[in-house]
């Protein structure tokens, strides 16, 4: 296999050098926020986050996780599901996430039938072992394509899926009407925007008056995206421009945007921390209704829909996912919230901001 020098170009910490002293010689005081776990990491494991502070660059993150923003009770139902004796297949991530009272991993040592998967492929492999599987669809537009794909191809009867989908404008729409956090702008996700392109992002710019920049994952992208950024401040603009250019394209993904469109439509739904957000989730439609696990099995989920369910006591996940709280800032950060030992999904998820300052702390 030939060696990749990209990915060295990508990491060159003479260039890294230059464009902190460009940011610091910018002499400019911005906060901005990414909504992506590998962004997270990004800053994190490279050490970004503490040397932009320094040049007067804040970065948080934002609802950019997908287990973290699933709600209490999309867990909730997962777990019903698993404990009513149905196949529950699961990212690994989402195993150990705390319901009201137990996990799905609980319920798994209790002789449940819940199995790991990697894709939805998995799930529809284990269709022909087994009564009824049940795959949790989890997931930004990155992963939305793939289970819209089996949908569509018409799997087993025997075969539905959870819809916990979102889709990452409209939660950003939201951050921006809530008006909690005062941004100067925003570092759009590379993987979402290589399916959705860079145009939904525009209504944002113009309504808003905020800049944005797609960005790619390596040190010198999430680099490049500040300075990107930090010029638009200075020049009074708010445009949406594309750090990641070599990937990302201003249409996106074409077939995978209509596919998508095909199989799912939008609806309301709330994010953890949120309240509802206006076509920011996606339902199956109505020709693929059958393969709803929640109209399925209606009769065990259904009364789910009357109750109220808490978020775990002390937990700040909400906040963190808003941007409003660093990880740390959490009073059960590190001592009664672990990784082993997670109060919230934030800790649970690698892609969850706890867990990444956790990890590289
Ligand atoms: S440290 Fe734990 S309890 Fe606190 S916000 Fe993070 S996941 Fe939630």
């Amino acid at each position: 296999m030939k060696p990749n020098f990209d990915q060295f170009k990508l990491r060159d910490a003479k260039k890294a050098k230059k464009i902190l002293k460009k940011i610091e010689d910018a002499d400019e005081k911005i906060k901005l926020m990414h909504v992506c776990g590998t962004h997270q990491d990004t800053l994190v494991k490279h050490g970004l986050d503490p040397m932009l502070k320094k040049v007067g660059v804040e970065i948080c993150q934002g609802p950019g996780c997908p287990v973290c923003v699933t709600t209490q009770r999309e867990i909730e139902e997962m777990i019903t599901l698993a404990e009513n004796g149905k196949t529950v297949a699961v990212f690994g991530d989402m195993l150990n996430v705390p319901g009201s009272e137990k996990t799905l991993l609980d319920i798994r040592s209790e002789g449940g039938d819940v199995k790991i998967v990697y894709s939805i492929d998995d799930a529809l492999k284990m269709a022909k072992e087994k009564d009824e599987v049940v795959f949790i669809s989890v997931g930004f537009e990155t992963t939305i394509p793939s289970t819209a794909n089996v949908i569509k191809n018409g799997p087993p009867s025997n075969f539905s899926i959870l819809p916990c989908n979102r889709v990452v404008p409209p939660a950003l729409e939201a951050i921006m009407d809530m008006g909690e956090i005062d941004l100067d702008g925003l570092i759009e996700p590379g993987h979402v925007s290589t399916i959705i392109g860079t145009e939904p992002y525009r209504s944002l710019s113009d309504r808003y008056k905020i800049p944005q920049v797609v960005a790619g994952f390596e040190p010198l992208d999430l680099l490049l995206a500040v300075w990107m950024l930090l010029k638009q401040v200075q020049e009074g603009r708010s445009e949406v421009e594309n750090e990641y250019k070599r990937v990302v394209k201003e249409e996106g993904n074409v077939k995978a945007k209509k596919l998508m469109e095909k199989v799912f439509e939008p609806t309301d739904v709330r994010w953890r921390g949120f309240p509802n957000i206006p076509d920011s989730g996606l339902k199956l439609r109505e020709r693929y209704g059958m393969y709803d696990a929640r109209d399925k099995f209606s009769d065990i989920l259904g009364p789910l829909k009357d109750r109220e369910f808490e978020e775990p006591e002390g937990c700040s996940c909400g906040a963190v996912l808003r941007g409003v709280m660093k990880s740390n800032e959490c009073t059960l950060f590190g001592d009664e919230c672990t990784p082993n030992d997670p109060v919230g999904p934030c800790m649970v998820s690698r892609e969850g901001a706890c867990n990444i300052e956790y990890r590289y702390r």
